[in-house]
């Protein structure tokens, strides 16, 4: 029976172990793509995911978070969420019992506390020391560049668990959760619960989630674009490779500069793929034919 599953960053081993097993002896891929989220989001080391995430300028955690269930293409997503560790719960609360397919900051929070989600404090004294460490290096760069704060994030930073699952049913399912970037305006949104440009998914071909500086991979809607290359008959390999490079040579093109743009790519017969315009980027993944194991990939441009 074929099945895989892929997600973005090593950080998400112990997630991509967990939710291999779980299919592996027939769990459904929705089910597996909320399991590996959640063991990123608990995890307060991967720190800009859930609890633990880097806070925004203004010190509080907002999490975005989305599913999408390749077999319908319904779609949970949620945005600028406080309080709640584990927002890709709520975002797939969103898609099975709401009659819409995004809930942003308070409207998310009552809709999570009328669904019997608990609230949590996100912050840890490792995310308070480093937001403040942050402020700090942000006083300093503000002093010098006149008041612009436009690079917040260079400081500590950004990214996001994003995760594709094929079950042995044939089914898919796509997902991401994140803090976004680390010092982020108060109710900035990037592309991770944003649909076709942080996920996608479809089950007749296979999906895509992306990881990187919202801000310019939304420009490119990304993983629709990933999916519709593997639609063309592409290998996921190919997809996110070709992807990550037409948007990076684009987005160049145009502005003389890029932020940070990866991929994952899966398709429907097992296959998986990712790619990157930088240094760094591993992902995790596992199928009926590979042990769960992390890859390095090698940048794109
Ligand atoms: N894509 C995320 C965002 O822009 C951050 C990341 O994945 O690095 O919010």
């Amino acid at each position: 029976m074929t099945w895989s599953i892929i997600a973005t960053w090593n950080f998400s081993i112990d997630g991509v172990k967990a939710a291999a097993e779980f299919v592996a002896k027939g769990g459904k891929s929705l089910d597996a793509v909320e399991m590996a989220a959640k063991y990123v989001e608990d995890d307060p080391a991967a720190d800009t995911i859930g609890y633990g995430g880097i806070p925004n300028l203004e010190g509080e955690v907002e999490l975005d978070a989305a599913i999408m269930n390749g077999e319908d293409l319904s779609i949970g997503a949620v945005m600028g969420v406080k309080g709640y560790k584990n927002p890709i719960s709520i975002a797939r609360k969103v898609l099975t019992d709401s009659p819409h397919n995004i809930l942003i900051g308070q409207g998310a929070e009552e809709f999570a506390a009328r669904n019997g989600f608990e609230k949590t404090i996100l912050l840890t004294d490792e995310s308070i020391r480093k937001w403040l460490d942050a402020k700090k290096q942000l006083a300093e760069i503000s002093k010098e560049n006149k008041g612009c704060n436009k690079a917040n994030h260079d400081i500590y930073g950004h990214d996001t668990v994003g995760i594709v699952a094929l079950d042995t049913f044939g089914k898919m399912a796509s997902g991401t959760s994140t803090s976004g970037l680390a010092m982020k305006h108060k109710g900035r949104v990037g592309d991770s619960p944003l649909v076709g440009s942080g996920f996608y998914v479809d089950n007749y071909i296979g999906g895509a989630a992306a990881t990187g500086v919202g801000e310019d991979i939304m420009k490119g809607c990304i993983c629709f674009y990933a999916v519709q290359l593997m639609k063309e008959g592409y290998s996921p390999q190919e997809a996110a490779e070709l992807a990550v490079k037409k948007i990076h040579d684009r987005l160049f093109e145009k502005n003389g500069k890029v932020g940070n743009i990866a991929i994952v790519c899966a398709d429907n017969k097992g296959n998986f793929g990712g790619a990157a315009n930088h240094e760094g980027f591993e992902y995790a993944a596992a199928s009926d034919k590979t042990l769960p194991t992390i890859y390095k990939v090698k940048p794109v441009i």
